[in-house]
């Protein structure tokens, strides 16, 4: 009799210290989930949000993370990986036009189990797949639109099943999703800030920052990049003739003018006043001069009509490509010291508005080529 009351004294306290324990663990996990929850909403810029999602959020018993973001304007890539050479592992993006099947198959509430990983095979590397044993699938909403899905995978075939509560797990994407959104948004300001105001064109601070960017990474990938000086011939004159606000038109003509002439990636920047930069990244100087005469004679062409007066306005345009500038760097048997990789952007600059100038010297309304050294 009293064996068996000690017995259960015993089962009962060991019962007693494991919910003690399990009590400490989920305290312990609240507490970390809400430390996590306050970084994610706190965090400066995408890299930042996506160290948090993709790598930290892995302490809480996952093994991989998957972010797949909606991508409805073509923007949302572009404003959260442009400012970064690395893209991050893991983050995917799914345009509406070509990915519409895929989009409208996301749930709308989380579904944990075994199956959505054959399911959503797509956003894990095949070989991969055979890893995982389970995981859950958490959309990403904004009110009732879906901006993306979160995978969460563990090779832990428990890890999520239907009985795991998914209180925990829908409060985690409602705070990545709110801030996935703050964070482009506070990219499109930034971005708003390389604007020039009067032609929307990217304003020249965006145009150096960009420049140097584009530089290393096409050094990087070994292709060329080619830039392009542009200036209005004798705008003075326009200003003087027909006043500052026809000048002013002109120049945002002339903007949107030069982008329907380059590929949307490459970018077009009001430099200064009346002068034009654009950085045609991964091209050669044989196209970019193609480019830039294309540009010079549309201009020439077209007539624009200002108080019944047909204007007539002619650019002026200098090349350089980065090739060039190092082909010349060898035969001049230099090597391009640190220094000078570190400056290449403006060396590239420099030659293109020595070609510029060579262009107004030698009768305007034309296109040159930086001078090579012989
Ligand atoms: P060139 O062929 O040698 O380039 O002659 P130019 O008259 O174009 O050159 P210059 O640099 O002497 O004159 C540029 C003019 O552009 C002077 C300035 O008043 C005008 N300008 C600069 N920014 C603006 C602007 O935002 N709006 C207008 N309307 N004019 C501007
Ligand atoms: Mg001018
Ligand atoms: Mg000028």
């Amino acid at each position: 009799m009293e064996e068996k009351r000690l017995e259960e004294n015993k089962q009962l306290r060991e019962q007693l210290d494991r919910l003690l324990k399990e009590a400490r663990r989920n305290e312990q996990t609240q507490t970390s989930f809400d430390d996590f929850s306050l970084a994610v909403v706190a965090a400066q810029g995408p890299k930042e949000l996506f160290k948090l999602i993709l790598q930290e959020q892995k302490k809480f018993r996952v093994d991989e993370i998957r972010l797949c973001l909606v991508d409805r304007f073509h923007e949302v890539e572009r404003l959260l990986t442009e400012s970064y050479q690395n893209s991050y592992k893991g983050l995917s993006f799914i345009d509406t036009e070509t990915s519409k099947l895929l989009i409208s198959d996301i749930p709308d509430r989380p579904v944990l189990g075994t199956r959505i990983i054959s399911k959503y095979d797509w956003l894990i590397n095949i070989e991969e797949t055979s890893k995982y044993k389970s995981a859950a699938l958490l959309p990403l909403k904004r009110g009732r639109e879906i901006i993306g899905i979160q995978l969460l995978l563990s090779k832990n075939a428990t890890r999520y099943n239907k009985d795991v509560a998914t209180t925990f797990l829908q409060k985690l994407a409602a705070m990545i999703a709110i801030s996935i959104e703050n964070c482009i948004n506070r990219q499109r300001t930034l971005e708003l800030g390389y604007q020039d105001g009067l032609t929307n064109a990217y304003n020249r601070r965006y145009f150096d920052e960009r420049l140097k960017h584009e530089v290393n990474r096409c050094t990087r990938n070994k292709t060329d990049l080619v830039c392009l000086f542009i200036d209005v011939d004798f705008f003075k004159k326009i200003n003087d003739q027909h006043g500052h606000q026809v000048g002013d038109a002109v120049l945002v003509r002339l903007v949107a003018l030069m982008s329907e002439q380059v590929r949307s990636s490459d970018i077009v920047a009001r430099y200064g006043g009346e002068e034009f930069a654009i950085i045609l990244p991964d091209t050669g100087i044989q196209l970019a001069h193609e480019v830039a005469e294309r540009i010079r004679s549309k201009v020439e062409a077209q007539k624009l009509i200002f108080d019944d007066q047909a204007l007539g306005i002619t650019v002026s345009i200098g090349l350089a490509s980065l090739s060039q500038i190092k082909y010349q760097k060898e035969i001049e048997g230099k090597e391009i010291a640190a220094f000078e990789t570190d400056h290449l952007d403006q060396l590239l600059l420099g030659k293109a508005d020595e070609a510029l100038y060579q262009a107004k010297q030698t009768g305007r309304n034309q296109v040159v080529i930086q001078k090579m050294a012989s």
